[in-house]
């Protein structure tokens, strides 16, 4: 097989896949300890996902008002409805102010209060004093454009690391041997070269598969790649039921409208004109944490108090602020709303409806970066020469809902921390046993089958079929019913891979079979989706089943782990097994918070 491609093979210590915020910053943190470091990416670094980003990112700097990073682990472990691991949260937490600081003197031009200092926007379900209220201002923005700040000065940054750079460079699967992880192999778009990496360890960080889904707020490119390697190296997915809906993407475009729009005063409204957050979130309101507002525009709309012709949307007002502050705060959303909306937000509301956003789930890992595996009785087990950041891994901090400016933060954290133990437990260039022989085999067999596949279905037929599924069956709202169609759907869909239809045979720029091998990528995820989602009977954050109304902390307390064997339509399989939440914290300066009921 591989001698029909040419391989051009490559040494590193380490090789990061992704170069968004978490992909630079762990590219930056290995290249800082001297390691030889190579980082791969389908895409430009700065066109990555984490430049959409809008409203902020999260730390306890208290620059508007009081805070302290217990307040924020506090917010953050309700936020996940106790499904998060307070370990890894309260790392999170406390590492937030130091990290934020670090972006400010990287370059990061903040929005500044009048003082000078960094200035920062309430966001939902971010509270002072344990929970008690009022809100807190944690959020710290670059107006709306905080992501698109963040990663051109992470990118500016990684320049300055002696570290190699792989654009277009879009990896296939990891190669692993006897269960560790000792390289990866990845396609040059341009050319149709093909790379093999061997290193000392793997980081994984290609971000989230929200394209699984028909309507999100993600870019084209977010199809989980990582996760779908790493189902493909036979290790599990960890709490894929967990996906997140915005309360608010465009109406009809899917294009995000930040939270940071309610955070600066903006309300959501029905068809009789009543600001229903009162009645579900009598304290939060519109800031109270994304899944219970998502779920609250569904009870609306389902009752049939939305907005337009259909009645089948929400409208959010910002017309009521002074237009001064609107183009101060929320310059690139007022452009949005024109150009998606087709609305004038200084004087009308903008239509909008919950829409994914975001992925708890994904690579467990500890709150090292290493991935970690339920092996022999041991659900801590880390998987040697692995690592994943960002939105591909699930450390966990976000448990069972993430809060609004907790991605960003996770992203520089995490990235950082992965670094920072890729320095402690590898030398730099130190000798690497030869990869076996057939080291390219697998990958390459099934670019091939890709390359040549001739069956009848078109790549945006099945995708579309994929997509429609999730968006009907693994929703807001979930029963038995739905969770039990979807699953015989999903898998029917997936086996549909066996009949798919690549028109382009070429290597060079082969869109078409890039985008099939993504496809082939998501519908592994989709099916570990819809299954972990059957699976659960019990309602937590965003996992809402209306055969299962409440929390069960006795039977359901845990991370869902999920094995899928097979690939491009075969096998199909899906094996669930548990690993324990953690209930510890990592100091005793805050002990375990005990869960209660989530109420806003
Ligand atoms: C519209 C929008 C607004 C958001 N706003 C906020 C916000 O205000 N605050 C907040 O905290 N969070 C926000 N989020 C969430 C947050 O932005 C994301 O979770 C985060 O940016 C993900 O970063 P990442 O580094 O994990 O991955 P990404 O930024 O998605 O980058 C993935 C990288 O992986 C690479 N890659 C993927 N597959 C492959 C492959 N096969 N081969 C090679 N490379 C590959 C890509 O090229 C890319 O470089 C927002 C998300 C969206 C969609």
């Amino acid at each position: 097989m591989s001698a029909a491609y040419q391989i051009i093979d490559h040494v590193y210590d380490v090789v990061v896949v992704g170069a968004g915020g978490a992909g630079l910053r762990a590219t930056m943190g290995a290249a800082e300890k001297g390691l030889k470091t190579a980082c791969v990416t389908k895409v430009f670094p700065t066109r990555s996902h984490t430049v959409a980003a809008q409203g902020g990112i999260a730390a306890s700097l208290g620059n508007m008002g009081p805070d302290h990073w217990t307040w924020h682990m506090y917010d953050t472990v309700k936020g996940s409805d106790w499904l998060g691991d307070q370990d890894a949260i309260e790392y999170l937490c406390r590492e937030a102010p130091a990290a934020v600081y670090e972006l400010e003197h990287a370059g990061l031009p903040f929005s500044r209060t009048d003082e000078g200092k960094i200035y920062q926007r309430a966001f939902g379900g971010m509270t002072q004093n344990m929970g008690e209220g009022p809100a807190a201002q944690r959020t710290c923005a670059a107006a709306d454009r905080t992501g698109h700040a963040m990663l051109h000065t992470l990118y500016q940054q990684s320049l300055r690391y002696d570290a190699d750079f792989f654009v277009e460079y879009f990896a296939l699967d990891l190669i692993m041997v006897d269960g560790e992880c000792r390289g990866l192999l990845a396609l040059c778009m341009e050319d149709g070269s093909i790379h093999r990496f061997r290193a000392q360890s793997v980081v994984l960080a290609t971000g989230g598969y929200g394209r699984c889904y028909f309507s999100a707020t993600s870019a084209h490119t977010c199809t989980g790649d990582g996760n779908a390697m790493v189902l493909r190296a036979g290790l599990p997915l960890q709490d894929m039921e967990f996906v997140q809906f915005h309360p608010t993407g465009i109406y009809g475009a899917g294009v995000l409208i930040t939270e940071g729009a309610r955070g600066e005063g903006g309300y959501l409204t029905n068809s009789a004109g009543e600001r229903f957050m009162e009645r579900y979130a009598p304290s939060a309101k519109d800031l109270a944490s994304r899944d219970v507002v998502s779920r609250s525009m569904a009870m609306e709309i389902r009752e049939g108090r939305g907005v337009g012709k259909e009645k089948d949307h929400i409208f959010l007002h910002l017309d009521h602020i002074d237009p001064k502050i609107l183009a101060e705060r929320l310059p690139g959303i007022t452009e949005t709303a024109k150009i998606f909306a087709g609305v004038d937000m200084t004087r009308e509301p903008i239509p909008v409806t919950p829409t994914v956003h975001y992925n708890m789930g994904g690579i467990p890992t500890n709150y090292h970066g290493e991935v970690v595996t339920l092996k022999n009785g041991e659900p801590d087990s880390v998987v040697p020469g692995l690592f994943a950041v960002g939105e591909a891994a699930c450390v966990s901090v976000h448990g069972a809902n993430r809060l609004g400016s907790n991605s960003l933060i996770d992203l520089v954290v995490f990235g950082r921390a992965a670094g920072l133990r890729l320095g402690e437990i590898l030398k730099p260039s130190a000798a690497q046993p030869m990869l076996p022989t057939d080291s390219a085999d697998i990958a390459l067999a099934r670019l091939d089958k890709f390359r040549n596949a001739d069956g009848d279905t078109p790549t945006a037929k099945l995708r579309n079929d994929m997509q429609r599924t999730m968006q009907a069956d693994c929703a807001v709202f979930r029963t038995e019913r739905t969770l039990d169609e979807g699953v015989g759907k999903i898998d029917a869909i997936y086996r549909g891979l066996q009949d798919i239809k690549v028109t382009d045979r070429s290597l060079i720029w082969n869109t078409d079979l890039v985008e099939t091998m993504e496809l082939d990528n998501m519908l592994s995820q989709a099916v570990v989706t819809m299954h972990s989602a059957a699976n659960r009977k019990e309602s937590r954050g965003a996992h809402m089943h209306e055969d299962y109304p409440n929390r069960d902390d006795a039977g359901w307390m845990r991370h869902t782990i999920a094995w899928f064997e097979g690939w491009g339509g075969t096998g199909g399989n899906v094996r669930i097994d548990y690993r324990p939440v953690h209930d510890y914290t990592l100091t005793d300066e805050v002990g375990y918070i005990k869960p209660k009921a989530r109420v806003y």
